[in-house]
């Protein structure tokens, strides 16, 4: 999907992310309780699948649960993002033509068409359209996601081989970690909070792993944000290194907080390869 960096950030940018991430995690905790997890062997199915688990999957969605979900956030974006209300208005009142149970494949799938098409007949903007299916899924998929965070994690390379695809939604990750007990690199998954590990000073893209060629932007008074450069495909990536604090961060604040990162690795000519 199409996520162009902004020049520049609006007023109250990230203060509104951090609204979304508690509305988020209150929507998967009120969830929880009408839901019981599958009990899945989460690796086993990555290695002999290839594919992201949701693919082999069937998680159960509540279409009408789902809905519910998606209005509460409309009722937050307006309250925080007030210049988007017309907009929101115009979604509310042709509700009816969104279909709740096919919506989150179509998300998944990264249907352009789809959505371009859909945006158009509801006469918003396209950007805006995705967003709002986005974020009200993501509580879901949290949920769904959860109970193999730790099997994924601690993987130790043995099932999954893909270092940019979530292994359990698909989603393209372009941020990782050092972690703070043992500096090991993962990959994080803004939708459904998983990560994954990769291996350090080696390109996610294209597997490069010449020391000469893969260098970091160095960033003013700041130890911990690092952007990880690969001269061979030219790609990029934001990685947050969390033994100078020694604690764990929060890597969706993170993401947001660092879009000049993003800024600065595009205008010198690299790609976080959302596009290919
Ligand atoms: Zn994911
Ligand atoms: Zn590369």
């Amino acid at each position: 999907m199409n996520k162009q960096v902004p020049v520049s950030l609006p007023e109250g940018y990230v203060e509104f992310y951090k609204n979304l991430e508690t509305w988020q995690n209150k929507q998967q905790f009120k969830l929880k309780k009408a839901y019981t997890p599958v009990k899945l062997d989460a690796t086993k199915i990555l290695a002999e699948s290839n594919n992201p688990i949701i693919g082999s999957v069937e998680f159960e969605l509540d279409g009408g649960l789902y809905k519910e979900v998606y209005k509460e956030l409309l009722v937050l974006i307006k309250e925080y993002r007030s210049e988007t209300a017309a907009a929101l208005d115009k979604i509310l009142d042709n509700i009816d033509q969104l279909d709740f149970s096919f919506l989150p494949i179509k998300l998944l799938e990264e249907d352009q068409k789809y959505f371009s098409e859909l945006s158009a007949r509801l006469e918003i903007s396209n950007e805006l359209l995705i967003f709002t299916i986005d974020h009200s899924l993501r509580p879901f998929l949290r949920l769904w996601a959860e109970p193999y965070y730790s099997a994924i994690a601690e993987d130790d390379f043995r099932s999954w081989n893909f270092a940019t695809i979530c292994p359990f939604c698909g989603t393209k990750s372009h941020i990782s970690r050092l972690r703070a007990t043992d500096g090991r690199r993962f990959m994080f998954c803004d939708r459904c909070f998983t990560e994954w590990e990769t291996r350090n000073l080696y390109c996610v893209y294209c597997g490069n792993d010449n020391p000469d060629t893969i260098q970091y932007l160095a960033v003013e008074n700041d130890t911990a944000y690092q952007v990880y450069t690969c001269e061979e495909c030219k790609g990029y990536l934001k990685t947050f290194d969390e033994r100078p604090k020694g604690m764990k961060t929060d890597l969706f604040i993170a993401n947001v907080e660092t879009i000049y990162l993003d800024i600065l690795a595009q205008e010198k000519g690299y790609t976080n390869h959302d596009n290919d």
